[in-house]
């Protein structure tokens, strides 16, 4: 018998009647001959107005006190939708977090899941009943209460259908299912109808709130196919699977950051222990650095800008000031008012001339971009805030997502029995070490090609663009892009390109520099990039720290950064790409899968 996991989220309970009908739901799919569990969220905004009685008592509750009132909320509604199944007819049982066994750690308000225990669920669900799980909670070894973190439900229904090995995790909200860009700041936006793991992973982290982001890295973890749909409808809505895209568009989705504020780092000194000390210091201040870039330097001095979000900035420039003084360099300017515009698609790791595309586009509305990063999936440039709307719409128009199709009723998932079978194997491993750790994938070296970066390249709309069109022109494959703010004039743009593209990009970039009288021109024929690639890199803060860390002590330079949801590259001499590796390999050899 097949076993399907629901989960309703708050305002889909938000009254006797929405309860109701979720109960129905449920009902349904037990009279279609499925097993079904259903996850609740706390109703309403209950979980607001606890957290806002909690701030009315105290200014800075206990968390453990706050776990404990917290938790309230889903007791509520798992209680209520049991009453409502059994008023219906069928027989259900509703459960707390410490009734199923979901034991957590003891970190209070951002618990992580280690265990779920199986057997009193499965027991239940054979003696034919619906079963209802509080959803946000769980309980530490102590057995003291705790939660995963707000939109945590989202988590605790990914991971019980993990567990249990569930056919579907159906997350029913009170959105139709996860949009090319978030209708309420872009009416244009469409519906997609599959997303990959890694998109929605991005996505997510961009604030397309739909889901919480760890139920996404275990839906990932665990091969959890996962629906997002309306709890108004019968409409299809979006699935989450690890499928590749079969949509030939080379983005998925195209996302705003408002919020973001640029701070700058100059001068200090290009050595290997540099960046470590600046990100050690971040990671304590416990900052989150966004967009990293670091420009190539000639001179054996770096500058260092990335972004935070906006109402960081000042603590962050607090945090880093005497680190940067101490290093005899100097902070730039901050800027506060600026915004992240990115668009992220499976598509882009393999089709050449997407970069150019966007930043034509932009280019063509008049959109200037002060930064640029991308990773394999992602491509972001930082604009100004009064800039940023137009940007989006211009970049979701640019690629089609206004106009995309997206059928939504013919796509159907078959897991294959093979990938069922590595699931149990994976889950088996992960409930002896927890089942939220940090995993990573792998380690990686490529060692296969070349940087080419130009320097004091006037700083106006289109340049990025005209470069990019120039190289996807001439046929080169780009993979990383780096364009830093050098000053309200000047940018640095680096690239990456296969070695054997190495002498056509640099006749290419010998007459951009000409043509667009930039200052300088250098490059290294040879890099090595090294990736470390996992779930939960965002999560787990630390990563980059880590990574820093291994290479200072490893004596190597770090030229280039990216990061995002599930990888972390840095670019650094070629020459050093080995011992690279065996330092990364050797700092991260316990959190290997
Ligand atoms: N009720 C909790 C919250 O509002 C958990 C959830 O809804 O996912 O954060
Ligand atoms: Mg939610």
């Amino acid at each position: 018998m097949s076993l399907v996991v629901q989960k309703f989220g708050g305002t889909s309970v938000a009254d006797g009647e929405k309860i109701l009908s979720a109960a129905r739901k449920a009902v349904r799919a037990h009279q279609n001959g499925h097993q079904v569990i259903m996850v609740v969220s706390a109703m309403g905004k209950n979980t607001d107005m606890l957290v806002q009685m909690a701030s009315e008592i105290s200014e800075a509750p206990p968390a453990r006190e706050m776990d404990m009132l917290l938790s309230t909320g889903e007791q509520v509604s798992v209680a209520l939708m049991a009453m409502a199944i059994d008023s219906l007819g069928y027989q259900a049982v509703s459960l707390t977090g410490s009734q199923i066994g979901i034991k957590t750690d003891s970190s209070h308000t951002k618990a992580r899941i280690q265990h779920i225990s199986t057997e009193r669920i499965l027991s239940l669900l054979d003696q034919g009943n619906i079963v209802i799980a509080a959803g946000f909670q769980g309980i530490d070894e102590n057995l003291n209460i705790t939660t995963l973190g707000r939109g945590g439900s989202d988590t605790t229904a990914v991971a019980l259908a993990a567990v249990l090995q569930a056919e579907a995790c159906e997350i029913y909200t009170d959105v139709d299912g996860v949009y090319t860009t978030d209708p309420r700041i872009l009416p244009e936006a469409r519906l997609i109808a599959t997303v990959n793991y890694d998109e929605m992973l991005e996505l997510a982290s961009l604030g397309a709130g739909v889901m919480h982001s760890r139920s996404i890295e275990f839906g990932k973890k665990f091969n959890v196919a996962i629906r997002v749909r309306s709890s108004l409808s019968d409409a299809f809505g979006s699935l989450i699977i690890d499928q590749a895209q079969t949509r030939e568009l080379p983005v998925s989705g195209a996302a705003l950051t408002p919020d973001e504020a640029r701070i700058s780092i100059r001068d200090v000194p290009d050595v290997p222990g540099t960046i470590y000390q600046l990100f050690l210091r971040l990671a304590e201040a416990k900052v989150t650095v966004d967009m990293i870039v670091q420009n190539v330097s000639d001179d054996g001095t770096a500058d260092i800008s990335f972004t935070v979000p906006r109402d960081e900035a000042e603590e962050t420039f607090q945090a880093l000031a005497p680190v940067v003084q101490a290093l005899g360099g100097r902070m730039g300017k901050t800027d506060p008012d600026v915004s992240k515009v990115s668009v992220v698609g499976m598509g882009m790791a393999t089709q050449v001339g997407v970069a150019n595309r966007m930043f034509r586009a932009l280019a063509n509305a008049n959109v200037s971009m002060q930064m640029i990063t991308t990773s394999e999936i992602k491509i972001s440039a930082l604009v100004r805030r009064d800039q940023a709307l137009s940007a989006l719409r211009t970049v979701h128009a640019e690629f089609g997502l206004d106009t995309g199709a997206t059928d939504t009723t013919s796509f159907s998932y078959e897991p294959t029995p093979q990938t069922q079978i590595d699931a149990a194997d994976v889950i088996d491993r992960l409930q002896k070490t927890g089942m939220e750790s940090l995993v990573i994938d792998d380690i990686v070296l490529d060692d296969t090609q070349a940087r080419v970066t130009l320097t004091g390249v006037p700083n106006e709309p289109g340049i990025a663009a005209a470069v990019f069109d120039r190289v996807a022109t001439n046929g080169i494959f780009v993979d990383m892009i780096v364009q830093s703010y050098a000053d309200d004039r000047n940018a640095d743009i680096s690239f990456t390109v296969p070695a054997e593209q190495f002498d056509a990009s640099l006749d290419v970039a010998t007459k951009i520099q000409q043509e667009f009288e930039c200052d300088g021109l250098n490059y290294k024929s040879q890099i090595a990039k090294l990736t470390v690639s996992g779930i939960g890199l965002r999560s787990h803060t630390g990563v980059a720290v880590e990574m820093f860390k291994a290479l200072n002590e490893a004596n190597i330079n770090v030229d280039m950064i990216n990061t995002s949801e599930v990888r972390v590259n840095v670019v650094v001499d070629g020459v050093q790409g080995q011992a690279g590796l065996k330092c990364l390999r050797e700092q991260f050899a316990s959190a290997m899968r």
